[in-house]
């Protein structure tokens, strides 16, 4: 590839629902109909509220920021993949590094997820990257391919089609420092290789790739210019217009 495809924005749990909906309609009016597709990841409560909205505007869509595994049932607090589906969310971001951290999801479980979300006409963003320490001694190609081989590779050619991939350093995310523009590449053109050795070329060739980890007005372009950058997932500069409009603008 490539060319650039998408900007998603990740906005955790921040925004109440009138925070929420006044920031997806004044992104909106301040960035017009984007140059590729432009993703919101809401708050569960939001879903349906930002959905009204973009649907309305050509190039926006709505995320989920996690989905649970079952398909009905006695869990609590959870929202299933049909229930997702039916409210009219696009897509469902999975495996995010602080649902890793913080509610001990791992690839085996992501991998349940995709299939889940897959089914139920849902488009999963696959959120995978090393951490640190595993930077720090090499291991960062060893421990992605891992986790892209466990959650991605018992998919058949026609669901991976419907896959996007995030590639987010956890060291990079939420503390201010990116992964240089080399480093993105780097891991983008091994993940999309990866992806070309299990479903062939066509399919990595299609494959969205996103970087994710303090992507920010003065460096989503130079990460955005690299061949296989298809765009970003974005955490805390997708939670302003200021900051936002700019990323999906960048070229
Ligand atoms: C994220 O949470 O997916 C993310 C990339 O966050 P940030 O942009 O704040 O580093």
């Amino acid at each position: 590839m490539t060319s650039r495809t998408m900007v998603a924005g990740n906005w955790k749990m921040n925004t109440t629902p009138t925070q929420g909906k006044a920031l997806a309609e004044d992104i909106i009016a301040a960035a017009g109909t984007p140059p590729t597709k432009v993703v919101f990841g809401v708050p569960a409560i939001q879903l349906m509220s930002i959905k009204e909205i973009t649907a309305q505007h050509e190039g926006y869509f709505v995320a989920a920021q996690n989905m649970h595994h079952k398909d009905n049932g006695a869990y609590t607090g959870e929202l299933s993949a049909a229930m997702l589906a039916d409210a009219g969310v696009d897509y469902v971001i999975l495996g995010h590094s602080e649902r890793r951290e913080y509610f001990g999801e791992n690839d085996s479980l992501v991998n349940i997820k995709i299939n889940k979300a897959l089914n139920a006409g849902l488009l999963p963003i696959y959120c995978c990257g090393e951490k640190l320490d595993i930077r720090e001694a090499g291991n960062h190609e060893m421990i992605v391919g891992k986790q892209i081989e466990q959650a991605l590779f018992s998919l058949d050619p026609a669901q991976m089609e419907k896959v996007v991939i995030a590639y987010e350093p956890v060291w990079a995310i939420g503390t201010g420092v990116t992964a240089s523009p080399e480093q993105a590449q780097e891991m983008h053109s091994f993940i999309r290789q990866m992806v070309a050795n299990q479903f062939g070329d066509t399919i990595a060739n299609s494959t969205t790739i996103l970087y994710g980890g303090s992507v920010k007005p003065d460096n989503a372009e130079e990460l955005f210019g690299m061949e296989d950058v298809d765009g970003g997932l974005v955490g805390g500069a997708s939670l302003s217009v200021e900051n936002f409009v700019p990323i999906i603008k960048a070229r």
